[in-house]
C-alpha cells in the first residue's frame, strides 16, 4: 500500500501498438511505459504507479524467453506492489497471458495484461480506456493473471484474439468473462478459486509445435514436426480425430513419435466447445490405443504454454499427463 492508502501498482512496458508510432515502414513500438502514462494522467487518481520498461517489441517477436523475463520481473518486485499491469502487443497477448498463468501460479495479487488496437497518440484510440481499466482491475484486489480489454476481464488461460482490427479484440473461450469495467467501475461476476499455493516457475521447454490439419495434409509434415519438437499439438477437425488416408499413416507416425518419447496432444480447430475424441472412430481408436493427450475445453494458446511449462520440469509420460490434466488457473474444466 502506498501513501494515502492507495494501492501501489507496477507498470511493465513491453511494446505493442499501444506504444507505437508511425515509422518509415509502418507502426513500431517507441514509447516507454512512463511516456504512456503521460497520456492518461487521471490514472494517478486510481493508484500509485511505478514504471519499468523491459523491452519494446511488436508482440509478433515475443517468445517464451520474454515471458520468463516478464515473470522474473514480477517476482523481483512482488513484495513491493499490490498488483501489476503489463502493456503488451495484442497479437500474441493471449499466449503471454497463458504463459504467465503457468509461470506465476495462483498469485493472490492481480497480474493484468492490456494493450490496444490503435496507438495511444491517435485521436481515436482504445489505448487510454484499456490502460485505465487495467489499472482499475490491478488496484481492485482481484487475483491471478487476467487480460483486460475493451472493458472485459478475461482469465489469462481463456483469452484469445478473435478480431484483428476492431476494439472488441478478445474473447473468453469456453469460460465466462469474470467481470467488466464500465465507466471506471469494476463489476465482478465470478471469483475464480485459487486451487494451489502461489509459486513462481523459471523454466520452459519452448520446443512445442502446433499442426493445424487441412484436408489432404501430407503425413510427412507431422513426422517432420515430431522429429524437431518435444511436443506436437494437432489441431484436428470437429470434436477431434486423425485422418486415415491411403497415402501415409498418421496413426503410425504418431505412434513412432510417442515411442521416441514425444508428447502428442489432440485438440480441435473449432473455437468453441472443445474436443471429444470418444465420439467418432477416427478419434476413439487413437485415444484408446495410444498414450496421447486430449485438450478438451482448453484453448490452444493455453495448451502451448502449459506444455512448455510441463516439459520444462517433467518428462515421464505419467507425470506429464498428470500435470496436463490438473486444472491450473481455470484452464481446463472437463476431462472425460
Ligand atoms: N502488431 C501489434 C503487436 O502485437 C499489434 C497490437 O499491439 O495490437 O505488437
Amino acid at each position: 500500500m502506498g501513501k494515502m492508502g492507495k494501492k501501489k501498482i507496477l507498470l511493465i512496458g513491453t511494446g505493442g501498438t499501444i506504444a507505437s508510432e508511425m515509422g518509415e515502414n509502418g507502426l513500431e513500438p517507441e514509447l516507454t511505459s512512463r511516456q504512456l502514462l503521460r497520456y492518461v494522467p487521471d490514472i494517478s487518481g486510481i493508484c500509485e504507479i511505478d514504471c519499468i520498461q523491459l523491452f519494446s517489441l511488436d508482440s509478433t517477436n515475443i517468445r517464451p524467453e520474454h515471458w520468463l523475463r516478464i515473470a522474473g520481473s514480477i517476482q523481483e518486485h512482488y513484495e513491493r506492489y499490490d498488483g501489476f499491469v503489463i502493456s503488451h502487443g495484442t497479437d500474441t497477448m493471449a499466449y503471454t497471458a497463458a504463459g504467465l498463468s503457468y509461470l506465476v501460479q495462483n498469485s493472490p495479487k492481480p497480474v493484468v495484461l492490456t494493450g490496444a488496437q490503435k496507438p495511444i497518440g491517435y485521436e481515436t484510440t482504445d489505448s487510454k480506456q484499456n490502460l485505465r481499466d487495467a489499472f482499475t482491475v490491478a488496484a481492485s484486489g482481484m487475483s491471478g493473471v487476467l487480460l483486460v480489454f475493451n472493458g472485459k476481464i478475461i482469465i489469462g488461460t481463456r483469452a484469445r484474439k478473435t478480431r484483428s482490427k476492431s476494439f472488441e479484440a478478445f474473447s473468453s473461450i469456453n469460460y465466462p468473462i469474470v467481470g467488466m469495467v464500465q465507466d471506471g467501475r469494476l463489476i465482478q461476476y465470478i471469483k475464480p478459486e485459487r486451487s494451489a499455493p502461489h509459486g513462481f516457475y523459471e523454466r520452459l521447454d519452448s520446443r512445442v509445435a502446433l499442426l493445424k490439419l487441412v484436408p489432404g495434409i501430407d503425413c510427412g509434415v507431422m513426422e517432420y514436426l515430431l522429429d524437431r519438437s518435444s511436443a506436437v499439438i494437432i489441431e484436428s477437425f470437429g470434436v477431434g480425430g486423425l485422418p486415415v488416408y491411403e497415402t501415409g499413416s498418421f496413426y503410425e507416425t504418431v505412434k513412432r513419435g510417442l515411442d521416441a518419447g514425444k508428447t502428442v496432444v489432440l485438440t480441435t480447430q473449432v473455437e468453441n466447445e472443445g474436443s471429444d475424441l470418444s465420439v467418432y472412430h477416427v478419434g476413439s481408436r487413437i485415444k484408446r490405443s495410444l498414450p496421447i493427450l486430449e485438450a478438451y475445453d482448453m484453448t490452444t494458446e493455453a495448451v502451448v504454454a502449459k506444455l512448455m511449462w510441463i516439459l520444462g520440469r517433467a518428462n515421464e509420460r505419467e507425470e506429464v499427463a498428470k500435470l496436463f490434466y490438473t486444472p491450473i488457473a481455470c484452464d481446463i474444466l472437463s476431462v472425460f
